[in-house]
C-alpha cells in the first residue's frame, strides 16, 4: 500500500460518523477497518469533551486521537494539549458574571452530575462525562436579556465569548477545527506516526456543518457529509470545493472514504480482494 503512506484522516462525529439519530457508527465499519489495515490515523474532532470522547474510544478504539472542546483541548497517547482558553480563565469568568447579574448561574463544571442530568436529559454517566470540560462551560441559569449582554461583555474582558447553541449559552475562546487539526498535525509527526514533512502528509477531513468548516478549508480533501434531515448548508470553505458524500451519516463516510482510497491507492482490485 505504498500509495496509501502519509494519509491522517480527522471526523467530526455527530451527523458525520456516528448516524444523527442513533450515534451508530456500524455502516462505516468497512472503511474503518481499511483504514485500520493500512495504518491510517483516524481523529476524532468533536464539540464533545475529552472525557465524552474518551468513553466512546476506549469502548470501540476507532480513533488515534482526540480533539474536543470545537478544537480546544487535544489528546493524542495522553499527551495533552490545550490550544482553547485556560480552564482558570473560564473559571474566572463565570465567577465575574455570576456577582454581576441579577439570576444564580452554574456551569456544567460547577454542577453535579445530577444537575447536569436534569438541565440536559442525558443520562447520569453521561451528564458527568459532559461536565468534565477543559475550556468551554455551558451556563445553566435563566437570564433576562440584560443579565445576557452583561454576561457577553464579561466574557470578551476575560478574551472569552458567550455563544449561544441550541439549548445553551457557552462560555468559550475563540478556537477552532482547523487550527487544532494543524497543532495535532503535529503532534503526530513528533509521535512518529506521520512523514515529518508537510509535503509527504495528504489530510482528509469529513464534517457536516458550519463549525465543521475550518477544518475542511485547511484539509487536502475535504469532505461534505449530508444532513440527515434538512437542507444541506453551504460552508464556507474559503473558495476549496469539498466532495459531498452520496449519503447522510456512516453510510455516507464508508463510501467516500473507500473511494478516496481507491482513487489514491490507483489498486481498487487488490484492494476488494484484500477486504
Ligand atoms: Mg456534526
Amino acid at each position: 500500500m505504498q500509495h496509501l503512506t502519509g494519509l491522517v484522516v480527522f471526523t467530526d462525529l455527530d451527523g458525520t460518523l456516528l448516524d444523527h439519530d442513533d450515534y451508530s457508527w456500524e455502516a462505516a465499519r468497512p472503511a474503518l477497518t481499511r483504514l485500520r489495515k493500512n495504518d491510517i490515523p483516524l481523529l476524532a474532532i468533536s464539540s464533545k469533551t475529552l472525557a465524552e470522547l474518551r468513553a466512546i474510544n476506549s469502548q470501540h478504539h476507532l480513533f488515534a486521537g482526540l480533539i474536543g472542546e470545537n478544537g480546544g483541548v487535544i489528546d493524542i497517547n495522553d499527551d495533552i494539549r490545550q490550544p482553547g482558553p485556560p480552564t482558570a480563565t473560564i473559571d474566572a469568568a463565570r465567577t465575574a458574571i455570576a456577582k454581576a447579574i441579577s439570576v444564580p448561574v452554574a456551569g456544567f463544571r460547577t454542577s453535579t452530575a445530577a444537575e447536569i442530568a436534569t438541565a440536559t436529559g442525558l443520562p447520569p454517566n453521561e451528564a458527568a462525562l459532559a461536565g468534565q470540560r477543559n475550556c468551554s462551560d455551558p451556563l445553566i441559569w435563566a437570564p433576562t436579556a440584560k443579565d445576557i449582554t452583561l454576561a457577553g461583555n464579561i466574557a470578551r474582558e476575560y478574551g472569552l465569548k458567550l455563544v449561544k447553541g441550541g439549548r445553551f449559552y457557552t462560555l468559550c475562546g475563540e478556537t477552532d477545527k482547523g487550527a487544532a487539526m494543524q497543532t495535532a498535525l503535529k503532534m503526530l509527526q513528533k509521535a512518529g506516526k506521520l512523514p515529518t514533512g508537510r509535503a509527504d502528509i495528504t489530510t482528509i477531513a469529513l464534517g457536516d456543518s458550519p463549525n465543521d468548516a475550518g477544518m475542511l478549508a485547511h484539509a487536502d480533501i475535504a469532505v461534505q457529509i449530508p444532513v440527515k434531515h434538512g437542507p444541506v448548508p453551504t460552508l464556507d470553505l474559503g473558495g476549496k470545493t469539498a466532495r459531498i458524500a452520496p449519503a447522510p451519516g456512516p453510510d455516507g463516510w464508508n463510501s467516500t472514504i473507500n473511494s478516496i482510497l481507491d482513487d489514491l491507492s490507483q489498486t481498487p482490485t487488490s484492494i476488494t480482494k484484500a477486504r
